[in-house]
């Protein structure tokens, strides 16, 4: 072989290896724990045992957010950044005025439905940066020009991934379709027009079938315990008229709306023309809260997400080479036990606090002491809200009100720690710890007052039923982290820390775009 051969040889597989993936999937499973994935890895046989399998498989990859939950979450993976620059620093907060506002509402931007059956309009104008999707539209160009397109079950979660340029569809659970608003479509495309007509949710509801035969798919501890579930009924064998986003066929729903968006995109692409798919699959969360993760059902859901994501995935791999593939896997947030649970197993200072309960004991405490009725308006995980009218008092009063309340607040069972936010701003902290990822979900007139950090195995609530993941422990931050491009990455193990806010940094590389413009951080290990 001579030199030149040899140089060309080498050039033609620099320019695979570097060219642009011509279909980009990053798939989201809403609360899907690292802690389920070490659980339920033997029984997988579909999509997430495939991307285990064949690409790099982090092991320790962290949602860094001080209360992890699905809008903060997404915002994190589509921006790479924290809830301190992005500003989604919960589902809801309240205003300055007290007011709740939720992350994705916008009263500008009416919802698309032929049924009128929202009551309020969505876009991603509460999200303060750019997202990976704003950067590949801005930086397509008419001879190498991309669709991005976000998709769920859940506005927040399509809204946040797709940014203010991408396009974000999702499902409106009460006409049983799937829309989208005013900010990103004058109109339906009719590809999903057709989809909705031909999908419309059967009134007469849905049976629930276990996904696996083999007993020993579902043989883990406390799978059939129902007594900390609202209405003490499983949902598998039953016929559900009114859960549907609680069952498997509204996740493989999903997934037919996502291959339906797939074909239409391969069908009418011309030459250069990429895709990048965003996929946030919401039903895990939904019956995650209602059962917690020991539950048969929410581990026969994620059995039913890995057959349906198979499918989903071979439908692609028949377009498509999988050399011009690029798939990541992750989730926004982990879940924890039933806390009556846990403490039944032993560990005793697993506890539920009831927030109203939290609230009612300081503001009595604070008007025994100072005379001031209702101090504090809201309590909301991590945030305590001074009520606006004891704010107009003078500054030093005010202060000596807040550290009384922070104080008290240290005494209560379940609270960690506690601190007026100036006292934790002003701080510095190793950016791998807690206090690192409360202080940066600070972000101003969004952020209550006073910030706390309740305790291991503590769940904070006004509800008795039910779990939730809140808490900046690992159960509820240590999230699944995969990434797929069998044209350079040979399949491994990456042991070491990552953060997810490196995921979307990484895209831009192999998409060979700008990074989104507020991300500091390292492209992850192992490209
Ligand atoms: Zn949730």
């Amino acid at each position: 072989m001579n030199n030149n051969f040899l140089r060309a040889v080498f050039f033609l597989s620099f320019c695979q290896a570097f060219s642009v993936p011509q279909v980009t999937l990053i798939i989201v499973i809403d609360q899907f724990a690292y802690h389920e994935l070490q659980k339920l890895l033997p029984f997988f046989k579909g999509g997430i045992k495939f991307l285990h399998d064949n690409g790099i498989n982090y092991t320790y990859a962290v949602q860094p957010q001080g209360t992890p939950v699905t809008g903060t979450g997404h915002a994190v993976i589509s921006t790479g950044t924290y809830a301190a620059e992005h500003g989604i620093i919960s589902n809801s907060w309240f205003d300055a005025h007290g007011k709740k506002v939720i992350c994705d509402e916008d009263p500008e931007m009416p919802v698309i439905a032929p049924h009128g059956v929202y009551s309020y309009g969505r876009s991603a104008k509460n999200l303060y940066v750019d997202t990976l999707s704003d950067q590949i539209i801005l930086n397509s160009s008419p001879h190498a020009q991309c669709n991005v397109l976000s998709l769920s079950l859940k506005s927040r979660a399509a809204i946040l991934m797709a940014g203010n340029l991408g396009k974000a569809l999702w499902f409106d659970e009460r006409s049983g379709r799937f829309t989208s608003s005013k900010a990103y479509y004058s109109a339906l495309p009719q590809w999903l027009t057709e989809f909705n007509n031909k999908n419309h949710l059967r009134k007469n509801g849905i049976m629930w079938h276990l996904n696996k035969k083999n007993k020993s798919a579902y043989n883990f501890k406390l799978t059939h315990n129902y007594n900390y579930v609202d209405g003490h009924e499983s949902l598998i064998e039953h016929l559900n008229p009114k859960l549907f986003l609680k069952t498997p066929p509204a996740n493989q729903l999903l997934m037919e709306c996502a291959t339906s968006a797939f074909l239409e995109w391969f069908e009418k692409k011309s030459l250069n023309n990429h895709l990048v798919m965003w996929l946030s699959i919401s039903s895990l969360d939904k019956v995650g809260h209602l059962y917690g993760p020991y539950a048969q059902e929410t581990i026969d859901m994620l059995y039913h997400i890995d057959e349906h994501l198979g499918i989903f995935l071979n439908t692609i791999f028949e377009h498509v080479d999988k050399q011009e593939l690029l798939v990541a896997l992750t989730s926004d947030h982990g879940v924890h036990p039933i806390m009556q649970l846990v403490k039944k197993q032993g560990l005793d200072f697993a506890r539920k606090v009831n927030s109203s309960r939290l609230r009612a004991a300081l503001n009595k405490y604070i008007e025994q002491k100072f005379g001031y009725k209702n101090s504090i308006e809201h309590i909301k995980i991590p945030y305590c809200y001074c009520n606006p009218t004891i704010k107009n008092l003078p500054a030093r009063e005010l202060t000596r009100i807040k550290r009384a309340i922070v104080e008290q607040l240290r005494k209560y069972p379940g609270i960690k720690n506690c601190w007026l936010i100036e006292d934790l701003l002003s701080q510095q902290f190793q950016a791998s710890s807690i206090e690192y990822h409360l202080q940066k979900q600070y972000y101003p007139g969004r952020s209550g007052d006073i910030i706390f950090q309740i305790m291991p195995y503590t769940d904070m609530s006004k509800i008795p039923w039910g779990t939730k993941h809140n808490a900046p422990y690992d159960y509820d931050t240590h999230v699944p982290l995969m990434l797929y491009h069998p044209s350079t990455l040979p399949a491994q193990t990456i042991d070491e820390r990552v953060i997810i806010q490196q995921l979307p940094v990484t895209l831009a590389h192999f998409l060979q775009v700008p990074r989104p413009s507020a991300s500091t951080c390292d492209i992850l290990p192992g490209i």
